[in-house]
């Protein structure tokens, strides 16, 4: 490591706050589906700033349109209307299929609406009031404490439970768990439709056609969160379309804006009908001039490039390169996800497999202690693939070695 790199991460240790444990490497500049340190070293990244750079770094189109933006207008307060978020959510409803949009910043800060939607469809007008919300274990959903609450991965939630939440945690893909939950009181179920920090865990669709018909018979609202799954990472836009299952009310955030800090949650008309209304909700950022031109961007540039079909077609060569990896080392037990959101689970923790692959070039993270998590950028193309599968056998086997 060379002085000036190692300056660097020792001023940062000494003024930022120590909630990461961070890779020894400081980054400077992206091309493509390749990072470059401050040093220079080129990096292949199989994790885009954890499902966020779908379309590459340096694209030129997309940075051109936040140009043209930034030297138009950056911001304006919600209380007055802006071509760009009126694009954007003109967009964004067409490929979610869902009928109003909120935007926010982040992808808590969705979950946050999305919570605070269904509480006031069930807030007590008409339907007598109800506050439960049944979640998935393994299930993560952010890190403010409304999204903490409904985390099921305990921790991420041991600490902070001092607010009583009325959260119930079922087992995923398992509706007769749901259904056990279910009381009078119960406002909202929520899941991700492939659990992504829980595992890379797809949802079945006989599982949520049935949480469906659940929380219909039950008047109970479904949020589906799409904010890792979402955004083509599947081959579908969003995950759920995979299904032909629709919530009621869902989240989008990582790829959303590309690097651009953007979210949104979306809801049904029938929904919003019965839901927030002037005063409930604001944010003094969400959906910006600036952040929803990164969106219509970003929209623009995944029905050009067809993402999803890209998604589609170059998954099956993903799976089975990892499959050959998996095959190869008795030390992996499973590879699972869906599309270009897969996972090879271990029988021990990665770091070690992490850090062989960062001293080669090969930029991956976890999921857990013992799972390998890859969320490439969307436009990653067999080379690619190629050479990652390269340098992660090479990474395992030094480990194994070890
Ligand atoms: C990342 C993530 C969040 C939280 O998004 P932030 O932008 O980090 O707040 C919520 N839900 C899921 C499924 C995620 O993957």
């Amino acid at each position: 490591m060379e002085e000036s790199t190692k300056m660097l991460i020792e001023q940062a240790e000494r003024d930022l706050l120590h909630t990461y444990n961070r890779y020894q490497v400081v980054l400077d500049r992206g091309e493509g589906v390749y990072l470059y340190d401050i040093e220079g070293k080129k990096y292949l990244d199989f994790v885009a700033g954890i499902a966020v750079f779908a379309l590459g770094y340096a694209n030129q189109a997309y940075n051109d349109a936040l140009k043209r933006q930034i030297d138009k207008l950056l911001h304006t307060s919600n209380y007055y209307y802006n071509v760009p978020a009126i694009q954007a959510a003109h967009k964004l409803k067409e490929v979610t299929g869902m009928d109003r949009v909120f935007f926010t910043n982040s992808g808590a800060e969705a979950v946050e609406g999305a919570i605070k939607s269904a509480m006031k469809v069930h807030s007590g007008k008409g339907t007598g009031g109800r506050s439960e919300i049944i979640a998935m274990e393994h299930s993560f959903h952010g890190r403010t404490i409304g999204a903490l609450s409904v985390t099921g991965n305990a921790h991420y939630r041991e600490d902070f439970e001092t607010i009583d939440r009325q959260v119930r945690f079922a087992k995923f893909n398992d509706a007769e768990s749901v259904r056990a939950l279910v009381t009078e009181n119960t406002c909202a179920v929520i899941l991700e439709v492939v659990q992504g920090e829980g595992g890379l865990i797809p949802a079945t669709t006989e599982f949520l056609k049935e949480v469906r018909s659940l929380c219909d018979e039950k008047g109970i609202l479904l949020i589906f969160d799409e904010i890792q799954c979402g955004m083509g990472r599947t081959g579908s836009m969003f995950a759920f379309q995979n299904h032909g299952v629709k919530p009621d009310i869902m989240t989008c955030a990582k790829a959303l804006g590309c690097g651009v800090p953007v979210g949104a949650f979306l809801m049904t008309e029938e929904t919003a009908a019965k839901s927030l209304v002037p005063g409930d909700h604001g944010t003094t950022y969400g959906g910006n001039p600036f952040a929803a031109a990164a969106v219509c961007e970003v929209l623009r540039q995944y029905e050009e490039r067809d993402i999803p079909g890209h998604v589609k077609e170059i998954a099956p060569y993903f799976e089975k390169k990892l499959d050959e990896i998996a095959a190869a080392h008795p030390c992996i037990l499973q590879r699972r996800g869906c599309g270009l959101m897969q996972g090879l689970v271990f029988d021990r923790p990665v770091a070690p497999v992490i850090r062989a692959a960062m001293d080669r070039g090969l930029i991956l993270i976890n999921a857990g202690a013992d799972i390998l998590r890859f969320v490439p950028p969307l436009i990653i193309e067999k080379e690619h693939i190629d050479e990652m599968a390269e340098i992660l056998e090479q990474a395992i086997r030094e480990t194994e070695e070890a």
